[in-house]
């Protein structure tokens, strides 16, 4: 009889969550093996920087330029040692093995399997990499609202992102170009906007926010009147207060919401956790803030990204409660594997299992996402093997489950034709 870490394996995952950079992008990039595990934006970096590793230290820690594999490493080597056990190094030790079936990272190791790494450059290469992650489909935030032209992998979709729109940045010019509508009013801006979402309807996955990055998450109403205000300041080029800010991108998320829920296009929000060094304010991060926004529009289908961590306790009653709010465990599998294991513990027994959905490796990069995926499988199997071994699930339940969250639920939720 297979295990469930062997049936786990088998699952073609539905990957609700990347920032891949396109397969043109790689390609021009040619990562050499320290770029493929730990360049471009790769979490482990922010550890690094944790401990104390300087900006400067990570630069030339990934100068391609510099063919000396083993000297750059010696550069972030005692950084390393001090954050291995972490998440992120966790799932970047997990790469190592899979791509270059090294077992513990270190110059030698890394010099030894460089000349591996062709085989996980150019357009093959890339596909190489998402193979072996075994994902069905790739759903990607490109940072865009047009997203690239990537024909050549098929199994990449898009989300259609308006952080600038939510944080009232958008360059008005920029949309009315776009969306060939122009913006002097209000009532105008509110055509760009439904405009905007009718054009990629059919083309993208869903909508995309990550402005808890540079704005609360808490949500009010505002009417068109109290928005001309920052509307006329932005229009203008007046630089926005704050308060200005949120108003303009309170008042537009209202527009997208409510469009979105029109056109039955889920809408992901990042909650919770941020990725970076130095800069995070937790007050902003809480899903709870998301509460007004919500129950405003109960026709919309909101996703709760990376469990809100820390304040994921929320994410289970809410989704209990509210039947249009789905939590999405992408990232939050690296950030901390062991509470992202006891949270899914926790939903099982809490909210209905349909509702939650099981990897996004948020990675820029394919060969990073093969040890995001390959963590979440063995972290999802441990899960749900200690339910079996608590006599809480039968070994069947636990199966059915994890094919709903790794696929199952994805496929019927994001009902692409
Ligand atoms: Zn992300």
């Amino acid at each position: 009889m297979q295990t469930l870490q062997q049936c786990i394996d088998q699952i073609a995952i539905f990957d609700s969550h990347e920032h891949l950079i396109s397969p043109k992008a790689y390609t021009e990039l040619q990562p050499d093996i320290i770029t493929a595990l730990f360049g471009v934006h790769a979490y482990i970096q922010h550890d690094l920087v944790s401990t104390g590793c300087s900006y400067r230290t990570i630069d030339a820690f990934l100068d391609q330029q510099n063919t000396n594999i083993a000297a750059r490493w010696a550069l972030i080597e005692p950084y390393w040692l001090a954050c291995q056990y972490t998440g992120y190094a966790e799932a970047v030790r997990i790469a190592a093995h899979i791509l270059y079936g090294i077992d513990v990272i270190d110059g030698a190791a890394l010099q030894n399997a460089s000349s591996l790494q062709t085989q996980y450059q150019g357009v093959s290469g890339y596909q190489r990499a998402i193979a072996m992650a075994h994902l069905r489909e790739i759903q990607v935030d490109a940072f865009t609202w047009q997203p690239p032209n990537t024909s050549e992998v098929p199994s990449l979709l898009y989300d259609l992102n308006v952080q600038t729109i939510v944080d009232g940045s958008v360059v008005f010019d920029v949309l009315a170009t776009h969306t060939s509508v122009a913006i002097t009013t209000v009532q105008e801006y509110r055509i760009a906007l439904q405009t905007l979402l009718r054009m990629h309807a059919t083309a993208v996955v869903a909508i995309k926010t990550q402005h808890a990055y540079t704005r609360t998450l808490a949500w009010n109403p505002v009417d068109d009147a109290d928005c001309e205000h920052a509307f006329e300041k932005h229009r203008s080029g007046v630089p926005l207060s704050p308060h200005d800010a949120i108003v303009l991108g309170d008042w537009a998320l209202a527009v997208i919401v409510r469009q979105a829920g029109i056109l039955d296009i889920p809408i992901k929000i990042h909650t919770g956790h941020h990725a970076g060094n130095g800069a995070m304010p937790l007050e902003w991060l809480s899903p709870r803030l998301l509460i007004p926004l919500v129950k405003a529009f109960p026709d919309t289908r909101f996703i709760c990204m990376h469990i809100g961590y820390p304040y994921h306790d929320e994410l289970l009653s809410m989704a209990k409660h509210y039947a249009n709010i789905f939590v999405d465990l992408c990232w939050a599998w690296s950030i901390d594997p062991v509470t992202t294991s006891d949270f899914v513990r926790r939903w099982i027994h809490t909210v209905p299992v349909t509702k939650l959905f099981g990897f996004g490796g948020d990675a820029f990069l394919p060969t990073q996402t093969v040890g995001f995926a390959a963590q979440a499988r063995t972290w999802l199997a441990r899960t749900l093997q200690t339910e079996v071994d608590a006599g809480l699930l039968s070994t069947s339940a636990a199966t059915a489950i994890a094919r709903a969250l790794l696929s199952e639920n994805q496929h019927k939720f994001f009902r692409r034709s």
